[in-house]
């Protein structure tokens, strides 16, 4: 039975890591979630076997367990809007790492019931402890940062009616204090080596690591956010591997490994695409107060006639989405108004994808798939950007922040950010439904270029009603 409980896991690792390869290409990406998911069935069916083997299960928490869990997870899923992923994923990352550390926590706890159970060999002893520890500190972290950043996506908290606004805030004096609480939690670590069965030195652990994850959250705003989710996503996955070496099950080591790496790459590439490093994110506090800017300055508006009369003619048309594209869920009406200016105009028509767009990452590039358009036409933003100077036409849906110039000089939320040159098009037109500020609050003089035409209304409705334009035209 043994050797067919350790064939169990081999297949799941195995169905992981190549689930994981074929998310590499949106082509290939819904097949890999599929292995993924079939990879952690193979798992959880292998666990059940091994402890199965083991005296006095309780079969029925088990089971009681499975049951809830898997119904809250599908009512949550099949109750989501696209608009809301974001933060369901952020906040099952939070699961994740509490998950992981409530495992631990239980290991731990049968010392503390029975004392009987302390490995009396001090390696192993010592390798528990700390494993126990690390896993305490970046589950319960993970947790508490991952429910903050849950609702700095969401914006806010509703309180009886009333919208309440996450705040973002980070004096310099947190820096030194979210150091000093790291070197608290391992200290507490060390001592709990000798004390295995105090309880004391474990809700110090707890206590510590759960508000770390709040003051590690609370300073990051505006355009550092995707930085921080995919950062919590790899933490989710680094405690389970720690949980994997308590328990010693070799599938929870490598599917933890497996997030916390990728989740890591991940981390690095949207500080890239944000020019920024990871201390710079953690101690800077790029995202300011959380204020958005008040605006003054107007704009006259146009119509989808004016635009679709602009668009005759047009020999090469990008199109940059954005957030508000994926609210207003019109990723079709946008494919269709790229067919028929490619088959009306022979235009040639590309889409300029920025690495944050939306509000996870990849958010474009699922939408704009869902709604069949070719890979081929999807360009990176390093990519695009040349092109933009010999394009007639930049049609930004819904983008703000990542077209926001204001990135360019040195200063506020968005200073460094590397954005889509979509002011380097001969025309722009933008559709949003007004001149209002994007996620990271900052005023984008991208709309009052005179070069600009502002097409104010839902996405949807504005892209239909282009549509038509053009085929009247
Ligand atoms: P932004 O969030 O900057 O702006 C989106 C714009 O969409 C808004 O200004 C809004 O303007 C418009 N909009 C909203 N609803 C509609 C609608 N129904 N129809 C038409 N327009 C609409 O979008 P970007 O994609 O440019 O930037 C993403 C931002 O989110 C960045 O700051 C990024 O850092 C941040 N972020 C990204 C994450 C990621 O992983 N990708 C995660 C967390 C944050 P109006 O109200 O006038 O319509």
């Amino acid at each position: 039975m043994e050797d067919w409980i350790a064939l169990g896991y081999l297949l799941s690792a195995a169905l992981f890591i190549f689930g994981l390869k074929k998310l590499g290409h949106p082509r290939t990406a819904p097949f890999g979630n599929q292995l993924g998911a079939l990879g952690m069935l193979v798992a959880v069916v292998t666990t059940i076997l091994q402890m199965g083997l083991g005296d006095g299960v309780e079969w029925v928490l088990i089971g009681a367990g499975l049951v809830i869990g898997s119904l809250i997870g599908l009512w949550m899923a099949i109750r989501v809007e696209m608009t809301g992923m974001p933060e369901l994923v952020a906040l099952f990352n939070g699961f994740g790492g509490a998950a992981s550390a409530l495992v631990a926590l239980s290991e731990i706890w049968r010392f503390i019931e029975e004392p009987t159970n302390v490995p009396t060999n001090q390696l192993e002893l010592t390798v528990i402890m700390v494993a126990a520890g690390l896993s305490a500190l970046v589950g319960w972290m993970t947790l508490t940062g991952s429910i903050l950043a849950m609702f700095k996506l969401k914006g806010g908290v509703s309180v009886f009616g009333k919208w309440i606004k996450t705040p973002t805030w980070g004096p310099v004096w947190l820096n030194p204090l979210k150091v000093l609480m790291v070197v608290g939690v391992a200290v507490l670590i060390y001592l709990s080596i000798d004390a295995p069965t105090d309880t004391n030195y474990l809700w110090g652990i707890i206590g510590i690591s759960a508000i770390l994850g709040i003051v590690l959250v609370l300073p990051i705003g505006g355009a550092d956010m995707p930085v921080v989710v995919s950062l919590l996503n790899s933490l989710s996955g680094i405690a389970a591997a720690f949980t994997g070496f308590i328990i010693g099950n070799s599938v929870l080591i490598v599917a933890g490994s497996l997030v916390g790496a990728s989740g890591l790459i991940l981390t690095f590439i949207m500080c890239k695409a944000m020019n920024r490093t990871l201390p710079d994110v953690l101690f800077k506090s790029f995202g300011g107060s959380g204020e958005k800017e008040s605006l003054t300055r107007t704009k006259v508006g146009s119509d989808p006639d004016e635009v679709a009369m602009m668009l005759d003619g047009a020999q090469k048309v990008i199109i940059v989405p954005g957030y508000g594209m994926a609210v207003s869920q019109c990723q079709h009406q946008v494919k269709e108004f790229a067919d028929l200016i490619a088959e009306k105009y022979d235009t040639d028509v590309k889409y300029a994808i920025h690495p944050v767009a939306g509000r996870m990452p990849g958010h474009m590039n699922v939408l704009l798939a869902e709604a069949n358009v070719p890979y081929e036409q999807l360009i990176e933003m390093d990519e695009i950007n040349p092109e933009f100077p010999d394009c007639d036409v930049a049609l930004v849906i819904g983008a703000n922040d990542t077209t926001n110039p204001a990135a360019r000089s040195g200063e506020g939320p968005l200073a460094g950010m590397p954005i889509i040159d979509a002011d380097a098009a001969r025309t722009v037109v933008i559709v949003k439904r007004s001149l209002s500020v994007g996620y990271a609050g900052v005023d984008n003089d991208l709309f009052y270029m005179d070069k600009t035409m502002m097409l104010f209304g839902d996405g949807k409705a504005m892209m239909t009603g282009l549509n038509n334009a053009i085929k009247e035209s």
